[in-house]
């Protein structure tokens, strides 16, 4: 079965087999382009469905069990897998109603093995990494990129290396890079400078690179979207809302969604809802600006895995809000850790950036873009403990310019009966 890259601005195609980012030809962004050709027929519910609960590899891992529109053409052997992907879906009405809305379903990627969707991008990139030979492998990262990366590069016995920029960093993210044995570089760089420098470091020293820019990640995490709906059971939400930083995930969404469509999955498709931080939001400005002249941002937000300013996805990331009527919208840091609040209150949490999912979706909704009555599917992009500095800062009341609208503050009591008595029968439901 043939995959290809092509360019996705002048449609020029390269092998597989080419280290390759961007196109020769016009500085484009690649596509892998599969040929559904040879199994379209067999592409159907049933062969997903088939795997479902599979205890063996890869079909067990919620990537691969989408082989078919994920890399038809590889071969068993050499994916580098953690059975990531297999989120669970939550309805949850008291996040809903907070929303403004009836009907909220939360796929919550941060239940990945590493606790982001990054895991989702990286068995694909690793695997193609193992595939070209490659032994090491590198990305800039705000840190779940490099947490996942240097978990599959150990795995596959390849040495990881990861450009960090020296502040800033959640501490739960760090702490992954340097326990999976990656080679942390800590840069005084902003992410966007940093993303530059990896470029041209992996260039000269032919390291393979794992950042987003590599159409390889991609194939990977459009499998949100393949099992999102397959737990909706082919049923197609109106909207679907995820954060953008890079714009990697957006733009794996929307060449997700259209490969279901063109394959009959499904029979139309939801509406993108791109949301961004006001600090970090240079694709809203573009959006609200009809696309005309893109300017990058100094990037500044709480929500630091979308502290990116100069996203490398931009383009796919507006052709995805063309496939799909899309909208982008912005949110402020209050709104997003009051969201967050919301979101980790109910019991199932999240890091900062993915409560962009549900703060933006209340925003559409005030503004009468989402309905009260669409269905909608939101992303939760991180596990809750990646950054516990943002949720214990939120709750003491020490963000700086922040005040928590959903405030569980610590109570401090004495060693005594009694004051522990009181201060709970206070408290009594
Ligand atoms: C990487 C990341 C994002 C941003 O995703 P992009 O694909 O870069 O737009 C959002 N939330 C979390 C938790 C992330 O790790
Ligand atoms: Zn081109």
């Amino acid at each position: 079965m043939a995959s290809s890259l092509q360019c996705i601005d002048c449609a020029q195609q390269y092998p597989i087999q080419r280290v390759i980012y961007t196109c020769d030809a016009c500085g484009g962004l690649l596509d892998v382009r599969h040929d559904f050709g040879d199994s379209s027929s067999e592409i159907s519910p049933a062969l997903f469905d088939g795997r479902l609960g599979a205890f063996i590899a890869p079909y067990s891992s919620g990537v691969w069990r989408f082989k078919e529109l994920v890399y038809p053409g590889v071969d068993d052997s050499d994916i580098v897998s953690r059975m990531e992907g297999n989120t669970n879906l939550y309805e949850l009405p008291r996040v809903a109603s907070y929303a403004g809305m009836d009907t909220l379903f939360l796929k919550h990627e941060g239940e990945n093995p590493t606790g982001s969707f990054k895991d989702r991008g990286m068995t694909t990139g690793v695997t193609q990494a193992r595939i070209l030979g490659m032994e090491r492998v590198a990305c800039a990262s705000t840190g779940n990129t490099s947490a996942s990366m240097a978990s599959y590069a150990a795995r596959a016995g390849m040495q990881g290396i990861i450009f960090l920029q020296n502040q800033q960093i959640a501490l739960g993210k760090l702490a992954q890079g340097i326990a999976f044995g990656a080679t942390c570089l800590q840069i005084n760089a902003d992410f966007d400078r940093n993303m530059e420098l990896v470029r041209l470091v992996s260039e000269k020293l032919g390291i393979y690179l794992l950042n987003s820019i590599n159409p390889f990640r991609l194939e990977g995490q459009k499998s949100i979207m393949f099992e999102a709906l397959q737990q909706l059971r082919w049923s197609v939400p109106d909207w679907i809302v995820v954060p953008g930083g890079n714009l990697g995930n957006s733009s794996a969404f929307g060449k997700g969604l259209l490969e279901m469509l063109q394959v009959g999955l499904i029979d139309r498709l939801p509406r993108l809802a791109i949301i961004q931080a006001e600090g970090a939001n240079p694709l809203y400005r573009h959006f609200r600006d009809g696309f005309r002249q893109f300017e990058a941002v100094n990037a500044e937000t709480i929500a630091t895995a979308i502290k990116i300013g100069n996203p490398v996805n931009l383009q796919k990331a507006i052709r995805a809000l063309e496939w799909t009527s899309g909208v982008v919208e912005q949110v402020s840091d209050q709104q997003i850790m009051d969201a967050k609040a919301i979101i980790d209150g109910v019991g199932i949490g999240c890091e900062p950036a993915s409560a962009c999912s549900v703060a933006g979706a209340k925003r559409l909704v005030e503004r009468g873009i989402i309905k009260r009555g669409d269905t909608v599917l939101g992303v939760l992009t991180g596990h809750v403990l990646k950054d516990p500095e943002a949720t214990i800062g939120y709750h003491a009341d020490q963000l700086p310019g922040l005040s928590p609208k959903h405030r569980n503050a610590m109570l401090q009591v004495e060693d005594d009966l009694d004051a522990i008595v009181r201060v709970l029968g206070d408290r009594a439901p």
